[in-house]
């Protein structure tokens, strides 16, 4: 693949709120993280909506989860969880955060989606990663310096709620490292079931023991199509494309 500029992180990851990068994708993480890779994760909301816990709380889940993954950078657009819109104002803020960072290969959410936020996110993503080289496009650093322009193609969709519209483009095999995405994943404790926390908070469907379960029982079934344990399966937005099959060997 070619990309019209290098990059200098080697990953970015975006969720619509926190907990979905870890959710999603922890072990692909990991991997990277322990590869000695730069991965920087952006958060677009506090998932300040969410039944259970609260911002705080969310905010030192965020930071807990992603030092257990071993990513050095996290950070917040702060927009309104709830009411993500492809408008200017988001656009700007998510041009300006891959400008800025620069990643080789971003992972998001893919484009049918269950939670309406992550649906959004996908689009304005793509709408923004389009402008994010767009010369007549600006936006700018904190201290008022012009960004320069980037493209990237590894544009990469992770799994949730719902199976992908069609069947995945690549797995990661995540088995020597899925027992730290299962740590990452219950640092948001506020979140998800972890016996003896927030037991008197409503309960809901990331809350069940259940769900924890399913999580696992998908990355199994992954691993098991692919003939390892564990794995992650991705959708790629662009046609993938090697310079020659020698990088399989
Ligand atoms: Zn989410």
């Amino acid at each position: 693949m070619t990309d019209q500029f290098q990059g200098n992180y080697d990953c970015m990851v975006i969720g619509a709120h926190p907990d979905d990068a870890e959710l999603c994708c922890g072990g692909t993480i990991a991997k990277l993280t322990r590869e000695g890779k730069k991965v920087v994760l952006v958060d677009l909301t506090r998932g300040e909506m969410g039944t259970r816990g609260n911002t705080e709380i969310r905010e030192q889940e965020a930071i807990d989860a992603a030092k257990i993954l071993g990513v050095d950078e996290r950070i917040n657009l702060e927009m309104r969880d709830g009411f993500i819109r492809n408008d200017e104002e988001s656009i700007y803020k998510i041009v300006s955060v891959v400008r800025k960072y620069r990643p080789k290969i971003i992972l998001m959410h893919p484009w049918f989606e269950r939670h309406p936020d992550h649906e959004n996110t996908h689009y304005l993503v793509r709408d923004s990663l389009f402008k994010c080289g767009l010369k007549r496009f600006e936006t700018f650093d904190e201290q008022g310096k012009l960004h320069e322009i980037y493209r990237t193609r590894r544009i990469f969709c992770y799994m949730q709620a719902y199976q992908f519209p069609k069947p995945a483009d690549f797995f990661v095999d995540i088995t020597d490292v899925h027992d730290i995405k299962i740590d990452a994943i219950k640092a948001f404790s506020s979140q998800v079931f972890v016996p003896g926390k927030y037991e008197s908070e409503p309960k809901t469907r990331l809350s069940s023991p259940e769900f924890m379960e399913e999580l696992v029982a998908r990355a199994r079934y992954f691993g098991g199509l692919n003939g390892v344990k564990y794995a992650e399966g991705f959708l790629s937005v662009e046609p993938i494309i090697m310079d020659s099959l020698s990088k399989l060997l």
